[in-house]
Parts: C-alpha cells; structure tokens; sequence
C-alpha cells in the first residue's frame, strides 16, 4: 500500500508589509503570477487608480459597506491607512490554508499586528510575516515620486507615513531590505520555499 508522507501540507500565509515605494506590491503580484501562490484581494473605501479593475486589484467598497461588512465579522483585520478603510475578508485566506495553498497578503503594519494577534490555531501555524524597506531615504523619496499618481500634498503624507512605517520593522519575522527587482523576487520566493518545509505545517 502506498502512503504519501507527508499527508498534507498547511498553506504558508505570508503577511507582507512595507512603505508605500518599497516594491511590496510589485513582488507579492509576482509570486502570484508565478502560480506560488495566491494573492489576498483586500477590500478599500479609496478610489480606483487608473487601471485598477475592481475584484482584481481591490473590492472597491463604499465606507458604508465596508463598515457594514466590519459589523457582521467578516474582515479577518481591518485598518484606516492614508484616510482609507483598508481590510481582508476572511473566508478566502482560511480555505486555501486548509487546502495547503499559500496566500500572501499585502497589508499595513496595523493589519499585520491584528493578524499576529489573531488567536486562531490555524492563522497561527500558517503565519510568516516579512517586512520590505527600501535601502535608503534617498531611494524611498525617488520610489515614491516616481509613481506620478499624486498630488504634492498626498506625496509628502505617504512619505511621511512611509518613514512612521518603517519604525515597525522590526516586529517582524523577517526583513527583506530592496534591491533589485528580480534579486528581491528571489529571495522572497527563497523564503516561501524554505517556509513550506516547516514541520508544524506538515500534517501526518
Ligand atoms: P494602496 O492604496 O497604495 O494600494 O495601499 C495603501 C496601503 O494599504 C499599503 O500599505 C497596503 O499594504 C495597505 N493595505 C492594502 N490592503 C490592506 C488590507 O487589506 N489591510 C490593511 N491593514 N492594509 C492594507
């Protein structure tokens, strides 16, 4: 008779935070297309950017929706970011971690702290948070201006957020300091690899 070892495997929920410019997005977006792993479509109050499409980007979501949704439980973490609500509807990310699929959520360093709080057994075998920063000021600034789809005013918050964010780096598992595009994917899809061979998420 044959018999697989191990069983079954516990999805790794990679919760990725980082400044706004630090190139999280991008990479998160990336080990999803590579087909590793699923991508946490948060839902938001804050206007579509050009391009974004709603259900691939965000749930685009009226504050009163959204609020309503907080009422009835079903965020998994919620958190006002930029003036906007931001948050991650729970079902999704728990069914694929029972399925041994792993998900990777793009938050703000509030939702990574309700996530690590999180007393669900399950949440907390499957968590692994990493924190991406920009090597320098200098490249954060330049990052950040580079975008294009703000104005001045809105620059110079999201900077300053930025460097408030970046005080929390060190509450994280792991630090992944930028680079290049394709050295960061790498090492992010290095960590995801290694991760995936953690016994406590190997099911007998
Ligand atoms: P943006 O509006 O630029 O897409 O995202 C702004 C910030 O909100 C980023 O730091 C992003 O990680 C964070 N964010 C996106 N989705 C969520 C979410 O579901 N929950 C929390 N707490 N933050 C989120």
């Amino acid at each position: 008779m044959s018999r697989q070892f191990p069983a079954k495997r516990l999805g790794v929920l990679m919760v990725v935070s980082g400044p706004s410019g630090s190139g999280k997005t991008t990479l998160c977006r990336k080990l999803a297309d590579l087909g590793e792993v699923v991508y946490s479509i948060s839902a938001t109050t804050r206007a579509p950017r050009q391009g974004e499409a709603h259900g691939r980007d965000y749930y685009f979501f009226s504050e009163e929706e959204f609020l309503d949704n907080v009422q009835r439980g079903e965020f998994f973490e919620h958190a006002r970011v930029h003036g906007n609500l931001y948050g991650t509807l729970k079902t999704y990310v728990k069914q694929n971690l029972e399925r041994g699929i792993d998900v990777v959520m793009d938050i703000d360093v509030q939702g990574a702290a309700q996530v690590r709080a999180c007393a669900d057994e399950l949440v907390q075998r499957c968590l692994v948070d990493v924190f991406i920063m920009p090597p320098t000021v200098e490249a954060l600034r330049e990052r950040l201006a580079g975008r294009g789809t703000e104005s001045e005013e809105k620059l110079s918050l999201r900077l300053q957020n930025a460097l408030t964010e970046i005080e929390h780096w060190h509450e994280y598992q792991y630090a992944l300091v930028s680079d290049t595009r394709e050295l960061d994917l790498d090492r992010f899809r290095g960590l995801l690899l290694a991760e995936r061979m953690r016994v406590e998420r190997l099911l007998d």
